[in-house]
């Protein structure tokens, strides 16, 4: 199940690459930005500044699932629709996607085979094989191990580069079966106490901080270890401290802090969800260097994103 396939990303691994974005997450991070990526099964997107409030959406929808509603905030406009998520993300057919002419309302999910992914990828071959190549991301990739597996095995066939961004909140058998594959990983640590751990993000950090390990056991060297930084969530100098303790104690080289930002705002509103963070503002410049410091006097290089 897959939500996307982006070429020319040059944020996720070295040169440029093409990022196939699996859907299924096993976290709950308040401040995701890929909102879209948390649930396995097939979403609609919304998008009301597309919407002209036709209402041939809910014409087509043979569930009833439609409804208009008036935004108070927004009276220049004519008006938008409500979906019933609850009957939209059982829904097979999306009628309402086809007879929206104004592309205000997308599917978000694909099923596709190893050979359509690995035809998308090298549509752009000429450029990535020598510059670049391919990262899985998600979600995590890691909860769809046997396609996985097979899509690196042919992705190393073909000569790529391959990056796997993974929380790594998976079984280590699941990785075992990539780690053959792999060049290059990017992982998040978040929060390094377990228990803060379950209570921001939803699940035990127990068998990402194990699996963490395995990789600094096996190929230290491949590991970008990362932490987004969310005032009030990860910021602490003790969080911080203790990740970068732990990321010495694995070998890691180097980690990367990404500032908080509010991407994820706007793709809870198309999909219907709450975004449950409170306000909260990007960290200071300051406090990016002062989290970096403590950082390096662990030996570990930091990048700040
Ligand atoms: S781990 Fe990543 S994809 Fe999953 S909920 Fe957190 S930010 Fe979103
Ligand atoms: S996704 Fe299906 S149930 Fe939802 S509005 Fe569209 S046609 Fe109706
Ligand atoms: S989503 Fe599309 S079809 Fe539905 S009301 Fe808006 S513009 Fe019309």
């Amino acid at each position: 199940m897959i939500f996307d396939v982006q070429s020319f990303s040059t944020h996720d691994g070295p040169g440029i690459r093409t990022n196939v974005f699996f859907k299924g997450c096993a976290l709950r991070c308040p401040w995701c930005a890929n909102p879209e990526s948390q649930e396995r099964g097939v979403q609609l997107f919304y998008t009301k500044m597309k919407c002209i409030g036709c209402m041939c959406c809910a014409k087509a929808c043979p569930n009833g699932a439609v409804s208009a509603y008036i935004d108070p905030e927004d009276i220049q406009r004519y008006g938008y629709v409500r979906h019933d998520r609850s009957k939209c993300d059982k829904c097979t057919t999306h009628e309402c996607v086809e007879a929206c002419l104004q592309e205000a309302l997308a599917v978000c999910g694909e099923m596709m085979t190893v050979d359509e992914v690995m035809a998308k990828i090298n549509r752009d071959s000429p450029v990535y094989r020598n510059k670049g190549g391919v990262t899985v991301s998600g979600g995590d990739p890691l909860l769809h191990p046997k396609f996985l597996t097979e899509l690196l095995r042919r992705c190393k066939e073909d000569g790529y580069n391959v990056a796997l961004e993974s929380e790594l909140c998976v079984p280590t058998k699941n990785l075992e079966m990539v780690m053959p594959y792999i060049d290059y990983y990017l992982t998040d640590c978040k929060i390094i106490d377990p228990a803060e751990h379950r209570r921001i993000v939803g699940v035990d950090n127990g068998v990402i901080l194990e699996n963490l390990r395995l990789i600094g056991e096996r190929c230290p060297e491949k590991m970008c270890l990362r932490t987004p930084i969310i005032p009030g969530y990860t910021d602490s100098d003790e969080n911080i401290d203790g990740i970068a303790a732990f990321a010495a104690m694995c070998h890691f080289r180097k980690m990367n802090i990404l500032p908080y930002h509010k991407l994820g705002v706007t793709k809870h509103e198309r999909l219907g969800t709450t975004y449950t963070l409170p306000s909260v503002q990007p960290p200071s410049d300051e406090h990016m260097r002062h989290l970096a410091d403590i950082i390096e006097s662990h030996g570990v290089e930091c990048i700040i994103n």
